[in-house]
């Protein structure tokens, strides 16, 4: 925190769906927050735009390519610009910065929350691939740095909010809650044909486009619940899925007594990601309320684990440990991506991450290097399944 009392953030991935979510909230807060990093991957405009609003310390774009394009915008401008993935790496680690988001998508985002928390900087984790790729490394690293990791995902952050003032009562299990997503109502053969359009409509949530091919394949759910495991030391069987198609209740917790808490609200990640960067401070706030007059009926049904075999999946990766979550997220990053180019169908999203695990050799007590092993030699293998059944290859 900074003399005035303001805390500065560095903000990975701004020009994201959480991270511009997160400048929302820098927006409505200039005397609390003060945006000190700012980084994309390639969106040089929206890049630029954010640090001529919000004046940072610095910014890093990891295409090295808009590194000159960035410059020029901003060299009448007192602020430093960076370029490259190493970069990305050392900017969370400047001494100004009191609180790292991590909410770029993907394993790209393991790097730099890795130095963020070698740095002693406390992190505001969205981006959970970082849990489940390297969780058993990333947890023991910030034990041993004495970092605090607060969810920003909206299921984690109910959790943890559900969790405040219980210190030292048994949790039986958690339950979190899941959409269900576009594909819901819909039985497994209709799938075989749906497109990317209609992945892409989310009923509850704007998000961006990897975590909404998730949500429609429910992979999402099966992330997150190996994204539970490690933030809350649960075991897999302590950690149930529960549709809820409103979005209302993002997550409970079940005490050994038998009682039950929930956490509401209407579904909007400015909420989790508000409760992450001010902990254990709850903030006013303008966001729209809920209202019960709005919503007669919440409902609440088991996930059809046939229809979405990626919540099985996943629930065998966390069984078996090792190496073999990190197959299951670089596989589903890859499949994802190949469906996203129109390149394989919906239903073979699953097929491929399922093949990779069958295929992947299993590390039991892996280290970062195995980790990174892993996803790499992983990547491959998805790829070339991807290509076997790309329909546009002769
Ligand atoms: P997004 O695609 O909208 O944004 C991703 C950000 O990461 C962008 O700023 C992009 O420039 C940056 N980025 C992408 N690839 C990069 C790379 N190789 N190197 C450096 N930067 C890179 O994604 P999002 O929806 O904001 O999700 C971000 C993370 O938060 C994901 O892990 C997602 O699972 C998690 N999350 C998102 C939501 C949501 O509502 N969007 C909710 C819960 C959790
Ligand atoms: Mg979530």
């Amino acid at each position: 925190m900074n003399r005035q009392g303001t805390k500065n953030i560095a903000i990975m991935g701004s020009t994201g769906s959480i991270g511009t979510q997160a400048l929302d909230i820098v927006r409505a807060h200039p005397d609390l927050l003060q945006a000190e990093v700012l980084t994309a991957q390639n969106n040089a405009d929206l890049l630029i735009k954010q640090a001529l609003e919000f004046e940072p310390n610095c910014v890093a774009i990891a295409d090295k390519s808009k590194y000159g394009y960035v410059k020029e915008a901003l060299q009448k401008h007192d602020i430093k610009v960076y370029a490259g993935a190493d970069a990305l790496c050392q900017v969370v680690q400047m001494d100004t910065i009191d609180l790292v988001l991590a909410a770029i998508v993907g394993i790209a985002g393991l790097n730099s929350t890795i130095a963020a928390i070698k740095a002693g900087k406390p992190v505001a984790l969205a981006n959970k691939e970082t849990l489940v790729v390297a969780g058993a490394f990333v947890t023991a690293l910030a034990k041993e740095k004495g970092v605090n990791i607060y969810p920003v995902d909206s299921e984690h952050s109910a959790v943890f909010q559900c969790l405040a003032g219980e210190y030292g009562n048994k949790v039986e299990k958690i339950i979190l809650t899941a959409s269900g997503g576009p594909f819901r109502e819909r039985d497994k053969a209709s799938l075989a044909s749906v497109t990317k359009a209609d992945a892409l409509k989310h009923p509850n949530w704007t998000m961006g486009a990897k975590i909404t091919i998730d949500s429609a394949t429910m992979m999402n759910k099966g992330l997150e619940i190996i994204e539970a495991g490690w933030l809350f030391a649960l075991k897999p069987e302590q950690i149930e899925v529960v549709i809820h198609p409103q979005s209302i209740i993002h997550s409970l917790v079940q005490f050994h007594d038998g009682s039950i808490k929930a956490q509401m609200g209407m579904p909007d990640m400015r909420i989790p990601i508000q409760y992450a960067l001010f902990y254990p401070n709850r903030i006013a706030s303008s966001f729209p309320r809920f209202d019960f007059g709005a919503y007669p009926k919440l409902t609440f049904e088991l996930p059809d684990t046939e229809k979405f075999r990626a919540l099985t999946l996943a629930r065998e990766a966390m069984k078996t440990g090792g190496t073999m979550p990190c197959v299951l997220n670089a596989a589903n990053e890859v499949a994802v991506d190949a469906f996203l180019k129109d390149r394989i169908s919906f239903l073979q999203i699953a097929e491929v991450v399922e093949s990779c695990m069958m295929k992947g050799a299993q590390v039991d007590k892996p280290g970062l290097e195995d980790f990174l092993n892993c996803d790499t030699e992983t990547r491959r293998t998805a790829e070339r399944l991807c290509l076997q059944t790309d329909t546009r290859q002769p």
